[in-house]
Formats: C-alpha cells, structure tokens, sequence
C-alpha cells in the first residue's frame, strides 16, 4: 500500500477535487494489466503478508498494547494467530481454489464444457474498525489477495497506533501498484466512497453499514457488511453454574468486552441466576485477582468517548459484580448488572464494553421470545446440560452465527463461514469463504461451433412438434 495525504477540502473553488483519483488510477491500471491474475503474484503477495505477521510480531503485539491494553496472549490469539492460519489455509488451497468448477450438464449441452469461472471482482475496498484493527483488515484481505483483486485498505483512524503501522510497515510487503492504503475518519471515508469500487467490504458498525450500502447502490457495487448488535446468551436451569460462569466471563471480558460476537446479555430464570452471581465473581476473581485494576490481563476502552458511554451504562440496574471505573486510564472493571429493565438504555445498544446484564425470564419459550422480537443478533449462545434445549433455541432463533455451550470458539474454524444476517450484516468470510467473497462466480457455457444440425431444430418457424421439446 501507498500512503495517501488525507483531504481536508475536496471542494476546491466549488469544483470537485478527488484525492483517491491517481491511487485508483494506479491500482485500475494494474488490474485491467492482469498482473494479479496469476496463481504465482497471489502466492508471493499471500507470502509477503505472513512475512510482515512472523517479521513484526512484536511491534504488532506493542501496537495493539498501546491502543487498547490488549494482553499480549489475547492478541496474538485473536489477531496475529489467526491471521497466520487463514494466510497458510490460502497458501496451501489456493490452486484448487482457483480451478473452474465443472458443473453438471442437461441433455442438450452434453457436448459442451460448462463450468464457474471465479473471477476477480476488480479493484476493491476493505473498511475496518479498531477493536481488532489487524485481524479485521488482514483476514479479509487475505481472501481479497487470493482471489486476484487490487485492495484499498482504510484502517480505523480510532486504533491510531496500528493505522500508522499499516500506512507505513504493511506497505513493504505488498506490491505498491495493487494495494493502497487510505488514512482517515467519517470526512475522508466518505470522499473515498464516492469512487466507484468493484466490490466493498465494510466491518463496523450498523449505522454506518447503512452509508456504506447507500453509497455502494449509487453504483449497484457488490458489497459485505459485518456489523453488530446485541448478542444474547440463554443459560438453562439444567447447567454446571461455575463452567458456564467460567466460559461466559472469558468471552465477555476478553478485550475488556470490545468485541463484536461476546454475549450482550443473559437470558435465565431468578433460580439460574442466584447460582451464577457467586460462579461468575469467582471466575472473575480466578482470571483477573481481587483487584481487577491491577491484572495485566484485562484491556482497557479504546477512547474516552466510549469509556464515558460506557460509564454512562454502569448506573442501570445494580451491579451485583464490579461497577468500578477509572478515566485516567479508561479502566471499566468486569461488571455484571442485574434488576435489568428491558428499557434500560444498557438493553438499547450494543454494549461493546465489559458489562454483562442479566434478564430474568420464566421459561425457555419466554427467551425465545425475547430473542425473536429483536433484531437478528450477529451471535448467539445457549448454554445447557440438555442438548434438546440448545437445539430448540437454535431452531427457533436466527443469528449470523450460534454457539452451544461456549463462545466465540467458531471464530477459530476456517471451515465455518463467519458474518451477519439482516440487521448484524449480510456476507459471510473466514476460509475459502473470503475468497468466495471476493470472487464472482461465473457461470460459463463453451458450445461447439459446430453440430449446427441438431442445434437448428430450436429455431422458428416453430411447428406444433416444438411445444414437446
Ligand atoms: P464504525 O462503524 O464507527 O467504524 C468502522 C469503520 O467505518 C472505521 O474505519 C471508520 O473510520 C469508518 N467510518 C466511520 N464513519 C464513516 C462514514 N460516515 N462513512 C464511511 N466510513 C465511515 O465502527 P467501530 O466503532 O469502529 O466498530 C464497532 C462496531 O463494529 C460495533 O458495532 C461492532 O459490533 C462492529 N464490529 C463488527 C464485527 C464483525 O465481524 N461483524 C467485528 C468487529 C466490530
């Protein structure tokens, strides 16, 4: 990628000035010359972003440190590991990938080669956020890479510490000519949206998925969007009370909560949740000592905006764990909030924090139904000894992705595809999804020249014999 001068003014003299213009022009330039169409520029270029990953471990791990106080276990799990994975997946696949796809033929075309052709989309756009700013550019655009395309990368200017790294590391390892990387917040997104993409990737959130897919129609552009929302957690009277407090607590407070598929909130009956309270302070207690402040293993808000919304939300209900804050250092300690109104602000919005409300519900079919109301989360969890009841809520219930007795676990399987429905996205990534993601798929009919005569039968002047064909 190129580092591209942010615009302030893109109205010079009432003319429209675009800045993306010569990068766009570039990056059209080499696709249309067909230099990223071979199996070897994807290899080398699939080679020189896990050369980046293995070469800057530790910048990367001291990067993610600065911006959000990641652990440096949780980070390289969650985005250098499973970067590396998804990279060596495409490494290793990529000519099977790539081959045409022979599809079955109909008696007609028996004679003709029919097949899907995947094809680049062109030059194309990833968009992402700043709770995981690597895995989040990087897993996309390995598929984007492995299928051939031109990429213009626009980090979250939020995580500012790893934006700079991907303007001015990353940029090395890639071919300048095919990807670009463009810096900047809403004013130059939305400049930048204003040019026409072939394809879209966009992660964040839903309201901004909205701009995104409105500026996307203006062109009919394809488009991903990975977006958020409230991810319910049912926990069943029939349950191991500290090991589902141990998995839930793990998943929700991990990355101090800023993740887009922990629990939201839980779903139990009063009984359910008089167990719970003392298994969750314990697994609390257990994973990050008396006082949570001081354990190098939980992270802290990205901004103060968000450390205030999120204060803002430690006042509904009461919290019967936690409820500490600290603005100094944007510390929000592990809290779980109970006597939770459904109208209370915290059941508004995405929490995005580390907060855990619970909801009291009489009945299995009572969380079913407080689910289905809502909008389709992107996740949601069932936890019971009795795998007739985690069935029944995945029955019942849609999300983009479920998990039965545990977390985000099915982030960490290349054979799952990953992404939203409705409200939390449409798409779906991870794997050879991503390259199906950034592949159009096109059907292809090769038909002899030749064998006119059997052919010849189809055309008018149509006797009443063509009716039966
Ligand atoms: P966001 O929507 O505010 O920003 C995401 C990206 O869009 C950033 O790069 C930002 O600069 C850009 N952007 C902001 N305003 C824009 C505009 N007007 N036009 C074009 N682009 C614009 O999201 P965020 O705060 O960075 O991230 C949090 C949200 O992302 C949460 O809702 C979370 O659930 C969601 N998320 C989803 C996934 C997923 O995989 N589905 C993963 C992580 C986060």
């Amino acid at each position: 990628p190129s580092r591209i001068p942010c615009p302030h003014d893109s109205l010079l003299n009432n003319k429209w000035v675009n800045p993306y213009a010569d990068t766009l022009k570039r990056l059209r330039d080499a696709f249309d010359s067909g230099r990223t169409r071979p199996a070897e520029f994807r290899l080398i270029q699939l080679r020189g972003l896990s050369r980046f990953l293995n070469e800057n471990r530790k910048l990367l791990l001291d990067t993610l440190a600065q911006d959000l106080s990641k652990p440096a276990f949780e980070a390289d799990i969650s985005e250098i590991i499973l970067c590396e994975t998804e990279i060596k997946l495409a490494l290793n696949n990529l000519h099977t990938w790539m081959k045409d796809e022979r599809v079955e033929k109909n008696l007609v075309t028996q004679l003709d080669s029919a097949f899907i052709r995947k094809e680049p989309y062109g030059v194309t756009l990833i968009i992402s956020p700043w709770n995981y700013p690597l895995n989040l550019l990087l897993m996309p655009l390995v598929g984007a890479i492995a299928a051939g395309n031109c990429v213009v990368l626009k980090p979250s200017e939020i995580s500012k510490s790893m934006e700079k790294v991907i303007a001015e590391v990353l940029p090395q390892y890639l071919d300048k000519n095919c990807f670009a990387t463009v810096l900047g917040g809403p004013q130059e997104a939305t400049i930048l949206l204003k040019n026409r993409f072939d394809y879209i990737f966009f992660t964040g959130s839903p309201r901004v998925g909205r701009i995104v897919m409105s500026a996307a129609s203006k062109y009919l552009t394809p488009i991903t969007l990975e977006l958020g929302g409230k991810n319910p957690c049912y926990v069943d009277d029939n349950c191991d009370p500290q090991n589902v407090a141990n998995r839930v607590a793990w998943f929700r407070f991990f990355n101090a909560g800023q993740t887009c598929v922990a629990p939201d909130y839980i779903l139990c009956t009063r009984e359910t949740q008089e167990k719970l309270l003392p298994a969750l302070q314990n697994a609390v207690t257990q994973f990050y000592g008396k006082d949570p402040q001081g354990s190098p293993d939980l992270g802290r808000i990205i901004s103060d905006k968000h450390f205030h919304r999120l204060r803002g939300l430690l006042g509904n209900g009461r919290a019967a764990i936690g409820g500490q804050s600290d603005e100094q250092e944007r510390y929000i300690a592990p809290t779980v909030l109970v006597d939770v109104k459904e109208t209370d602000p915290v059941m508004q919005e995405e929490i995005f924090g580390p907060i855990l409300p619970i909801l009291n519900v009489q009945s299995i079919d009572e969380a079913i139904a407080f689910i289905r109301k809502r909008e389709k989360p992107l996740a949601l969890y069932a936890f019971s000894k009795n795998s007739k009841v985690v069935n029944k809520v995945l029955d019942q219930t849609s999300s983009g992705n479920f998990g039965g007795n545990d977390g985000f676990m099915f982030m960490t399987m290349t054979s799952m595809p990953f992404g939203g429905v409705g409200h939390s996205g449409m798409g779906e990534y991870h794997g050879k999804f991503t390259f199906d993601a950034f592949s159009h798929r096109r059907g292809c009919l090769l038909r002899s020249p030749y064998l006119e005569m059997i052919d010849k039968i189809r055309y008018p002047p149509y006797s009443p014999g063509h009716q039966r064909l």
